[in-house]
């Protein structure tokens, strides 16, 4: 069953996953603040991915670089030169469009073959390789109409835009002292990576994760957290000996523990989730392949994580802007060399997106009544779920009730993000746990003060089971 993105973001919104970017001065479209259920269901995700892939790993290592780093960065990783996106404008809206995605849209939508696409000089597909007079022309005769206005487009040349943002460092504004703000975090680990050598026992292969937030000033930002101009990145860098047939195994290997966290770790449905191989045309030329992992939001397929083989590009980069030696000596056998990297470049914010895609149902079930009702529920796997027990008195104004729920409380909130509700029919604290996807409720009532048992109630098939008050924390396994 499939919710339109409208439904997802509305719920969003109204139970505090996500909430609009600076709201009180009108918020800004396609900007987005974090909410109290959003801001945990990201901390899950972040913590379940440095979990499987730092903790449980002995040949992975951490690190934080910072957002801001020097220039000098960019210009060996190629931003600085290449960290461009064509750009088109329809001057009857004002409005400003990607040319490569209208284009990439275009070609989907109405099956347009390779035939159909050659007339405007392209030799492919892939509008990476377009110049911006073929993008043009291709526009101005395929896309007449705004897509967003559906009106008549009076389409300006394709242009080049800037993609990072800048500030200055110090007090003054000048070109010596502009500092950009990271479009990725891949970077902070490649210029580390020396320090990670000579401060720990790591021998290649191994590899180092980061997480952080990144900024890229993109032109069309939209699909809720899809694209946005601020959002956070969870990358792994994973070097490996200067060899093909080597690198292509941890490839492979990272391709599939890829997937698997995400169905098996963070349980996202496996019908949504597939690989995309990039065509060769797409790839940069120091590039053995990339892969996509890709979701089915509701607007269809989309890049969710990368994972690309990127060969010894961005060390020997550095190694040529920087003097500093980045050669790998193995002890064993006293070859030195620059590594081969893999890089598996999860988004953070993408996942949350499709996490909370992947949760949201709308459920016909029959009420106590024996009448037919619908809730809304958020399916979310326990361990990425906001809140995993909340905690129910049924009588607020009974004491012992109120003592057994508290310390309750006081207790699996050590471990676990719990919530207190007292308020209402317990239908209803139910059906509020539903909506924000809490797996497990315990109702605290007059035969707990008795016996000391609770019922536990299952999110998902709303069963109810009576358990001793010291059983309840096996359920989070
Ligand atoms: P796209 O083609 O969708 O712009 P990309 O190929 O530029 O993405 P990468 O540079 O490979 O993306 O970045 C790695 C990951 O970072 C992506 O898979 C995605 O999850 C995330 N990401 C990139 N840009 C954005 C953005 N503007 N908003 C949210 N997440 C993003």
């Amino acid at each position: 069953m499939w919710f339109p993105l409208e439904t997802i973001v509305a719920w969003a919104k109204r139970k505090g996953f996500v909430y609009s970017w600076s709201d009180i001065y009108g918020g800004l479209a396609n900007a987005w603040d974090y909410g109290p259920y959003g801001v945990q269901l990201k901390k899950n995700i972040q913590d379940l991915r440095w979990q499987t892939f730092v903790q449980e790993r002995s040949d992975m290592i951490g690190m934080d670089a910072q957002i801001l780093m020097h220039p000098k960065t960019w210009e060996a990783s190629g931003h600085t030169e290449n960290f461009d996106d064509p750009l088109i404008d329809d001057k009857n809206t004002g409005e400003r469009f990607r040319a490569d995605q209208i284009i990439e849209e275009k070609i989907e939508v109405d099956k347009l073959s390779l035939e159909d696409v050659k007339k405007y000089g392209a030799e492919n597909l892939v509008p990476e390789s377009r110049t911006f007079e073929q993008m043009h022309d291709f526009i101005v005769n395929e896309i007449p109409k705004n897509p967003s206005s559906k009106k008549l487009a009076e389409w300006t040349e394709v242009r080049k835009f800037e993609m990072m943002f800048y500030t200055y460092q110090g007090v003054v504004h000048d070109a010596e002292n502009k500092i950009w703000l990271r479009p990725e975090t891949a970077q902070g680990m490649f210029v580390n990576f020396r320090n990670v050598l000579d401060t720990t026992r790591m021998r290649v292969p191994f590899g180092i994760a980061q997480v952080g937030k990144a900024f890229r000033n993109e032109i069309t930002p939209g699909n809720f957290l899809f694209r946005t101009r601020e959002f956070e990145q969870m990358e792994i860098e994973y070097f490996v000996e200067n060899d093909t047939e080597i690198g292509m195994q941890a490839f492979e290997e990272w391709k599939e523990e890829s997937m698997r966290w995400r169905k098996d770790i963070i349980g996202f449905k496996a019908e949504n989730l597939k690989f995309r191989e990039h065509e060769k045309d797409e790839l940069a030329f120091y590039s053995k392949g990339t892969f996509d992992v890709e979701y089915h939001y509701p607007r269809g397929w989309g890049e969710l994580q990368g994972v690309a083989y990127r060969t010894d590009y961005d060390l020997t980069q550095h190694q040529n802007t920087s003097g500093q030696n980045m050669q790998y000596s193995d002890p064993q056998t006293g070859k030195r060399y620059i590594p081969h990297v893999i890089e598996p470049s999860f988004g953070l914010s993408r996942t949350v997106l499709a996490a909370m895609i992947d949760a949201y149902e709308e459920e016909k079930y029959t009420d106590q009544n024996g009448k037919e009702a619908t809730r809304i529920v958020a399916r979310f796997n326990k361990h990425i779920a906001p809140i995993k027990f909340a905690i129910l008195p049924l009588i607020k104004k009974d004491e012992k009730q109120v003592e057994i729920a508290e310390t309750l409380f006081k207790k699996l909130s050590k471990k676990y993000m719990c919530e207190y509700d007292d308020g209402g029919a317990i239908g209803k604290r139910y059906r509020r746990q539903d909506e924000i996807g809490t797996p497990f409720c315990i109702t605290i009532d007059h035969q707990s003060c008795d016996d000391g048992t609770v019922t536990i109630r299952h999110r998902d098939s709303m069963e109810q089971e009576r358990v001793k008050l010291e059983e309840v924390e096996n359920f989070m396994g």
